[in-house]
């Protein structure tokens, strides 16, 4: 796609740190990491989210992802990793080129992520849960 960065990154438009390169799918250094490693695995071709990605494709990227989280611990020193996808605006995607997010994670990294999430969660009554269960079962 003519205006997407991955896009232009895949195509070698702009530079990117590579790590991983394969038919279907690349990985490369975040431009702002959250920590040291932080890598996107990305699809060559453009999908834009989780709504549209082939599901052959997902399998690849977790794969890959599983592979990289590896490596991040075994080279890097990692202690634990966040895999985490935004999808859609509402989401807070900021770039529409599916991407996972493999974040390393050490215990003092400071990233603290459980305190933002604690804080946000809200407090849905059984018969809700219930309702909302259904429907997503349904
Ligand atoms: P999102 O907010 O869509 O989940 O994540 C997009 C990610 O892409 C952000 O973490 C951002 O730092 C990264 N990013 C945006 N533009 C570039 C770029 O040109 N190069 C690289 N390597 N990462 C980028
Ligand atoms: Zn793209």
């Amino acid at each position: 796609m003519a205006d997407c960065v991955f896009c232009k990154i895949i195509n070698k438009e702009i530079p990117a740190n590579f790590v991983y390169n394969d038919e279907f799918v690349v990985a490369f250094l975040d431009i702002n990491p959250l920590n040291r490693g932080h890598v996107l695995v990305v699809p060559k071709k453009h999908y834009e989210n989780i709504f549209d990605i082939e599901a052959k494709i997902l399998e690849k990227i977790i794969v890959i992802g599983q592979k990289l989280s590896q490596k991040a611990k075994g080279v890097l020193g990692a202690e634990g990793v966040n895999l985490l996808n935004a999808s859609g605006g509402a989401a807070e995607q900021t770039v529409p080129h599916f991407h996972l997010h493999i974040v390393p994670r050490w215990e003092e990294d400071g990233l603290r992520m459980n305190d933002w999430w604690q804080s946000k969660t809200k407090k849905l009554s059984a018969e809700e849960l219930e309702e909302i269960a259904g429907k997503l079962k349904s």
